[in-house]
């Protein structure tokens, strides 16, 4: 989850304006250009074609929202990032063109961020030439804002034809108003579910997760309660290669690779949340595998590894060819 009012509010009240400039502008980092077309980019995992779609990016107040480390800290690992605590974060979705399916995982802020501020998905769809009609099924990685609220749009469902996975323990939680008193959480996750999952819901276009295990051909679920109750992994498995797709399990690259056990408020359960990123981050230096991040910079795709006593973090490399290993004639 990114929740951009509180956080912008937040960090007016507590550091001036030029303070917040200084800091976010050392002279080495490039200005801001609003995109005008949305960013999109294709590869292959087996038979699967893969196509991150960005839904824009949104800024993040890391000395607000992060949690079990210094300030002092912090700043450290954002400066040997060339990043201040003022940073952005990439919305990331991504579609699957596989076995005559067209999946999409997670579907951005939608409008609820309001203008500027992510709801681009529509947009680098139609930039790929997908229809929202032509979506089959969605998969939703946990049932906050920025990867749900893209389901609707004015209120009407955006994806006719699509069912939704979801975490059963997500889609429980968050449609059970009472939840947000018990939990002590903003009210808002809960209004702005209504909006983007009831829909479905109430269509009975939603299919709950409530065990591990394929729910469609090649792509497994896995449930890790934690930065929400119904937190799910996605892998996408064709021919040996395989992606998964990883959530909310990081939000920022600087800090939380090389300090797994830093948290963000957004998770729901704080312990349960690091104890799965901890593990996480091991198994899949240990495996080699390839994971997609919705809130790395775009495309939020790579691997990572091993480095002292944290990760670090390989984005995967760039190509704009078929062949593969063909040799530049010079
Ligand atoms: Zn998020």
């Amino acid at each position: 989850m990114i929740r951009l009012k509180a956080v912008a509010l937040l960090a007016l009240a507590t550091v001036s304006p030029l303070a917040i400039a200084a800091a976010a502008a050392p002279d080495t980092v490039p200005g801001n250009v609003r995109q005008t077309k949305p960013a999109t980019y294709s590869f292959t995992v087996g038979d699967a074609k893969v196509t991150a779609l960005s839904d824009g990016t949104v800024p993040l107040d890391l000395h607000q929202i992060l949690r079990g480390a210094p300030t002092q800290t912090i700043d450290g690992l954002l400066a040997r990032s060339f990043l201040s605590y003022h940073t952005e974060a990439s919305i990331n979705a991504y579609l699957i063109d596989f076995n005559g399916r067209r999946i999409l995982v997670d579907v951005g802020a939608g409008e609820l961020f309001g203008p500027g501020n992510g709801g681009r998905l529509l947009d680098a769809l139609a930039a790929v030439g997908a229809a929202p009609e032509t979506i089959t099924d969605i998969l939703i990685t946990h049932v906050h804002t920025d990867h749900s609220g893209g389901l609707t749009k004015a209120g009407k469902i955006v994806f006719p034809r699509a069912t939704v996975y979801a975490g059963g323990a997500d889609v429980r939680f968050f449609s059970d108003v009472t939840n947000a008193a018990k939990s002590g959480l903003e009210k808002h996750f809960w209004t702005e579910t209504e909006k983007t999952l009831t829909p479905y819901v109430t269509a009975g276009r939603v299919k709950s997760i409530d065990a591990n295990g394929e729910i469609l051909p090649g792509i497994r679920a896995e449930l890790h309660p934690g930065h929400t109750p119904g937190t799910a992994f996605y892998t996408l498995t064709s021919k040996g290669q395989s992606l998964v797709f990883v959530g909310d399990l990081i939000h920022s690259a600087a800090v939380q690779f090389p300090r797994p056990d830093v948290t963000i408020t957004f998770d729901v359960r704080q312990d349960e949340a690091r104890a799965v990123r901890q593990a996480a981050f091991k198994r899949f230096a240990r495996d080699r595998a390839l994971i997609a991040a919705p809130h790395l910079p775009f495309p939020g795709v790579g691997h990572i590894a091993a480095d002292g006593s944290g990760y670090r973090w390989y984005p995967i490399e760039q190509t704009d060819r078929e062949e593969k290993g063909n040799r530049l004639k010079l």
